[in-house]
């Protein structure tokens, strides 16, 4: 069978590309120099691929930042006010991905969002009414020359005109249906270019296919193509979907003169019923994802192969192609940099190095190798726990409900805490100061004594105490002195978690991140909070609240497991934490904020799976996590994108008693959203931004505050920062809070 891969990761092997981009920004290193990192990568990259004897390997995957951001330089869709600062083509774009303030001007970056259901941000182009669209960049040929230059033949990956429409900003009066064609256009005289200088073999991806689409988007798509298609100069066009079916565009893709359709048998979970219910046509090839782009374990060879059996049902054995469900981009470079983790661990992952191995054993599989694949998907070592199994299966109904309802605690909340109206308080974190690194890291190198450690976040917390006393702030924190992050602070505390050394995934521009995996079941080894929570608790007479990551959030930001479902790898997770929170509750904290800043990150892509799929046993897990406290104990959640406006039900029927959440920066209309839905959770709506060191005035924030009491009951609003404050400096931290509470005393006695 032959392989296709959709793309590898660009940052290298051991983030090269992020080392020398910084480099690069401070000014430290030429753009030769940074040029010459790229070559080496993506040299590297090629013949990686090459020697696995990947037969369809992409070129172009390769970006200084983003490829949505390269397709929008390409075709010349860049907003004057970056073209204006007159700078190199290389520092324009870097100016539009990452803001530019120095002589020549002062710019922000475009915006950034997530890439469909990934962890993976794209830089939004924007379209001005005069932008004029025209393939003014090189790119793509000049990476495929380059691989050619190499002895690798490739096929050009490109973002598809129909998603980077579907994606683009429109900022005037003009429309994506109003510049498809002329786009469209540009498209086809790139495709000249490469099939004059050699190419045969075009991947044109449009992972926007996954979601919802009406039918005008489906014809839109029909026309894109149709008139795409008939400008191929000979090229073979692939059309690469991934992260889901195509469900909507099944019949319109089959129905085009594509050479080849890509098809995410990984995540489309319709994906295998569509193939047999609709059929494939005949002349064409199906590259099958088969192999988990998002994922780190290996792959089970015995259920590929099932699958491929049906697959071959539909579609000739010689038309199929074995691929990866997305690109690699999503997974670590590769398991070799892992030199802490034993074997036993190690063989059941597979990084992108090794999902090439994966692909090859497979693409001509061996008994030996199907057999030995098999056993690594038998009992794996420390993966079960009967304890938690047998604690999970025992979950009644009545474990997912609190009582008594949110009005009852309400109203018993309001007289046992004592708060004034408006309350005031904040996100958690503190700011994490170079002392605060420190002793951590001393610590965990073995240079300080548990004792040491202890001892100095005590006094960071009892300095911290003091700060929110004197400051007049109304629900105090301990300040997470003892957290580097909070996903992998409890991760670390909890049985059933593996870490890694190396393995970082690419998250924005150079930016990644380093998800510890979920190996096996997971529980709690000791209390993990209570007893920084217990001393700060000690040092005041102020309520102190305790602060907890909720389970979903840990999840999302963790490698799931696969041999077991999300729903109950997250059962299992809400019970450790639930086991936390009553260990705060019987030491006297009476409130305890569950973080679930990343609820909405896995929410799925189309609308009629989000329930089914997700909310589902996303809500209930969160709410299996705070059901055992008394009416007296108050219940906060945090999250951290206000982008939830579509799912403030399930928000509301998380049945926390206060959510304090991300406001600043969008307009507030979620407040709106939130008393159309009769939103009963009492809200704080940050009322300014912690994404910069700016220091709000009193005035300011007694004008947020005004607007944001138009839209919400005053019995109901609590006055806070929009996020953890662990990031800003102490002193714009200080001046900001003693602005907030003089805010908030402000609006009170207006009352
Ligand atoms: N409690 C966390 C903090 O304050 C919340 C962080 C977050 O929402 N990302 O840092
Ligand atoms: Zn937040």
């Amino acid at each position: 069978m032959k392989m296709s891969v959709i793309g590898f990761p660009r940052i290298g092997r051991n983030r090269e590309l992020k080392f020398a981009s910084e480099k690069f920004f401070r000014g430290e290193i030429s753009e030769t120099e940074l040029q010459d990192v790229a070559r080496e990568i993506r040299e590297l990259n090629l013949t990686t691929q090459k020697h696995a004897g990947i037969d369809l390997i992409a070129s172009n995957d390769f970006s200084f930042y983003d490829n949505v951001l390269d397709t929008a330089f390409l075709f010349n869709i860049v907003p004057q006010r970056y073209k204006d600062l007159g700078l190199s083509q290389l520092q324009t774009y870097f100016a539009a991905a990452r803001g530019y303030q120095g002589e020549k001007g002062n710019v922000k970056a475009l915006a950034m969002k997530k890439w469909f259901n990934t962890n993976y941000h794209y830089i939004v182009p924007e379209f001005e009414d005069d932008t004029k669209i025209e393939l003014i960049g090189s790119k793509p040929l000049s990476e495929y020359l380059e691989a050619k230059d190499l002895d690798v033949e490739t096929k050009v990956q490109l973002i598809g005109p129909f998603t980077f429409l579907k994606l683009t900003k429109f900022v005037g009066s003009k429309k994506a249906e109003d510049v498809a064609e002329a786009l469209v256009e540009e498209y086809g005289k790139l495709f000249s270019k490469l099939s004059n200088a050699g190419a045969s073999f075009v991947q044109v991806d449009e992972p926007y296919l996954v979601r919802d689409l009406s039918s005008e988007d489906i014809s839109f798509f029909t026309k894109i193509y149709t008139q795409l298609l008939s400008k191929r100069s000979g090229l073979k066009v692939l059309l690469q979907t991934y992260f889901g079916d195509i469900r909507d565009a099944y019949e319109a893709v089959t129905a085009l003169d594509f050479d080849a359709i890509g098809l995410d048998f990984v995540e489309g979970i319709k994906t295998l019923s569509l193939l047999k219910s609709k059929g494939f046509p005949k002349e064409k090839i199906l590259v099958a994802g088969l192999i988990n782009g998002k994922n780190i374990w290996k792959n089970s060879y015995a259920k590929t192969n099932s699958v491929l059996d049906e697959i071959k049902t539909v579609v000739d054995e010689e038309r199929v192609y074995l691929g990866t469900s997305c690109s690699l981009l999503h997974v670590p470079y590769t398991l070799a940099s892992e030199t802490k983790l034993p074997e036993d661990y190690k063989k059941h992952f597979a990084f992108a190095e090794e999902k090439l191995v994966e692909l090859q054993e497979l693409s001509d599989l061996t008994d030996e190798k199907l057999a030995a694949n098999q056993v690594l998907f038998e009992k794996r070592v420390d993966s079960v726990d009967e304890k938690v199994r047998a604690r999970v299966a025992g979950i009644k109904d009545a474990d997912y409900t609190r009582l008594p309802v949110f009005e009852e605690r309400e109203a018993i909340q309001k007289k046992v805490l004592g708060l004034p109206n408006f309350p005031t308080t904040t996100i958690g974190s503190f700011p994490q100061t170079a002392d605060v690194r420190k002793n951590r890291s001393d610590f965990r190198k073995g240079e300080i004594s548990k004792d040491e450690y202890v001892k100095f976040n005590q006094k960071k917390i009892e300095e911290c105490i003091r700060l929110q006393e004197e400051l007049g702030l109304d629900v105090l924190v301990h300040g997470e002195f003892e957290r580097n992050d909070m996903v992998e602070y409890f991760g670390e505390h909890l049985s059933g978690y593996v870490f890694t050394e190396k393995a970082w995934v690419l998250s924005y521009g150079t930016r990644c991140v380093k998800p510890p995996i979920i190996w096996g079941d997971v529980s709690r080894k000791e209390a993990i909070t209570v007893e920084w929570s217990k001393f700060a608790k000690s040092c005041t007479d102020k309520p102190v609240k305790g602060m907890l990551t909720g389970p979903v959030t840990i999840l999302n930001w963790s490698f799931p497991r696969e041999d077991i479902t999300i729903k109950e790898s997250v059962l299992q997770i809400a019970l450790a934490i639930r086991d936390e929170v009553l260990d705060l509750e019987a030491n006297g904290i009476n409130i305890i904020q569950i973080d679930e800043a990343a609820l909405r990150e896995k929410l799925p892509l189309r609308k009629s799976d989000w329930y089914s799929e997700y909310l589902d046993f996303a809500i209930p897990a969160f709410r299996l996590v705070h059901s055992g406290v008394k009416a007296e104990t108050q219940i906060h959640t945090h999250m951290c994108y206000s982008e939830f406006t579509d799912i403030i039900p399930a928000i509301d029927s998380m049945d926390a008693d206060v959510i304090t959440f991300e406001a600043s920066r969008s307009d507030l209309q979620i407040l709106d959203a939130l008393k159309e839905n009769h939103f009963k959770t009492e809200v704080g709506p940050g009322v300014y931004d912690i994404h910069s060191p700016r220091v709000p005035s009193v005035e300011e924030l007694v004008g947020q505050l005004t607007k944001i009491r138009e839209k919400t009951e005053d019995s109901k609003l609590w006055v806070n920062p929009d996020c953890g404050l662990k990031t800003r400096g102490v002193e714009e931290t200080v001046k900001s809070l003693r602005n907030l509470v003089e805010a908030a005393k402000i609006i009170r006695a207006k009352n």
